[in-house]
């Protein structure tokens, strides 16, 4: 009783957004001491983010146009290690073809993502590919996903038409992040690259793997700390999923982890929502992975405001199999959209058609 009584305290304290709170009680917010104290949490999330955004959600379309990486983190199935899959790279018709349908579905932005490279031949042809895309007709709003890169490649992407970068930073404790890549990576330089995508000028969003062996909700805490201290508009963040070809491939993946996963991801969105407020926060494709009929909604639930529902060609998505079990590996785009549609309705929540949906935080920042 007393353990509830001082949880909902804090948790009025929080939704109010008067005191800066500090690791400690961020870390006490993501330890509910019962159900019925997280149920009140994720409630408080979903109603700033509905006093925030009303009831809308915002719909990017996202488009996973190439495979091929030059790095080597120990999670990712698309790694540069695993020979099991077919490299690939989407021809320019075609995604223009996913960029056009997600203007006519309404979406009002797309995802371009892909594995990491930093060669001219590929920055030029994503500078290209953002200004073919800025020229069909009603064109989305373009957020890039294509890892690190120098401050003139951000800036010459910026210059060509793309308004967002998301570059997660996936875990920002040091040790864990060191334990889940190679050593040429360093949290250092992820760091430094986020710094450079917002001096370019993007809207800038970042976000973490959650459930990584050895993490605890006092590395979560710090994460969410983080966020805030580098001030980011867009978060985006899901559970860690094993992938049965990379070296983390044998990670614990019973169900009470996966169960504990899965309430952890929810419980870091509606955290995140009553900590950094007016940020976009998405419902990512990992959380439906480990329950397909509900986990985004679930993640809606809990305070998030976007969707990034697949528009690429299917005939790639299994060579894009950053984790196991991910979700309408064979549905196309149209299938897709309308099964989000039906999901949306049952929880009372609205597309927000046909608009680029810039983070609130980034115009506050940025009229400053
Ligand atoms: N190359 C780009 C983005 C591609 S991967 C970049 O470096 O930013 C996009 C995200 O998928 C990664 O940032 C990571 O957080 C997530 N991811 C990769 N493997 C995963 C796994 N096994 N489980 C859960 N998420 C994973």
């Amino acid at each position: 009783m007393k353990n509830q009584k001082k949880y909902l305290e804090l948790l009025n304290t929080a939704a109010a957004g008067k005191v800066k709170l500090n690791v400690r009680q961020i870390e006490a917010l993501l330890s509910p001491p019962d159900e019925k104290c997280e149920q009140k949490l994720f409630e408080a999330a979903l109603e700033l983010k509905r006093e925030l955004f009303g009831n809308l959600v915002n719909l990017r379309g996202l488009i996973e146009f190439s495979n091929i990486c030059k790095c080597d983190c120990l999670y990712c199935g698309i790694r540069k290690s695993n020979r099991k899959v077919t490299r690939y790279t989407m021809s320019e018709t075609e995604i223009l073809h996913s960029a056009e349908l997600a203007s006519q579905f309404g979406y009002g932005a797309v995802v371009l993502q892909s594995g990491e490279r930093d060669d001219v031949q590929f920055t030029g042809q994503v500078t290209a590919l953002i200004k073919k895309i800025n020229a069909v007709p009603n064109p989305p709003a373009i957020t890039l996903s294509c890892g690190e890169q120098s401050l003139k490649t951000y800036r010459r992407w910026v210059k060509a038409g793309a308004k967002r970068y998301l570059l997660r930073i996936e875990s920002s404790t040091p040790e864990l992040f060191n334990a889940i890549h190679p050593e040429f990576t360093t949290l250092a330089k992820r760091k430094a690259a986020l710094r450079r995508i917002r001096r370019a000028g993007f809207q800038t969003g970042t976000g973490v793997m959650i459930g990584l062996p050895g993490q605890t909700l006092k590395h979560l805490a710090r994460d969410i700390k983080f966020f805030r201290d580098i001030d980011v508009d867009m978060i985006g963040m899901g559970p860690f999923l094993p992938q049965q070809d990379t070296p983390m491939g044998n990670a614990d993946n019973s169900p009470e982890t996966i169960q504990r996963r899965f309430k952890w991801a929810l419980r870091m969105i509606a955290v995140t929502r009553l900590v950094l407020r007016d940020v976009n926060i998405a419902s990512t494709t990992a959380l439906q992975a480990l329950d397909p009929e509900n986990g985004r909604e679930k993640g809606l639930l809990a305070g998030a405001n976007v969707i990034m529902p697949n528009v690429g060609e299917v005939a790639y998505r299994k060579d894009y199999q950053l984790y196991n079990g991910k979700p309408a590996l064979d549905e196309n785009g149209k299938n897709i959209r309308s099964a989000l549609l039906k999901s949306l309705r049952k929880i009372g929540e609205e597309p927000r058609w046909d608009s680029s949906g810039d983070p609130i935080h980034f115009v506050k920042r940025t009229a400053k």
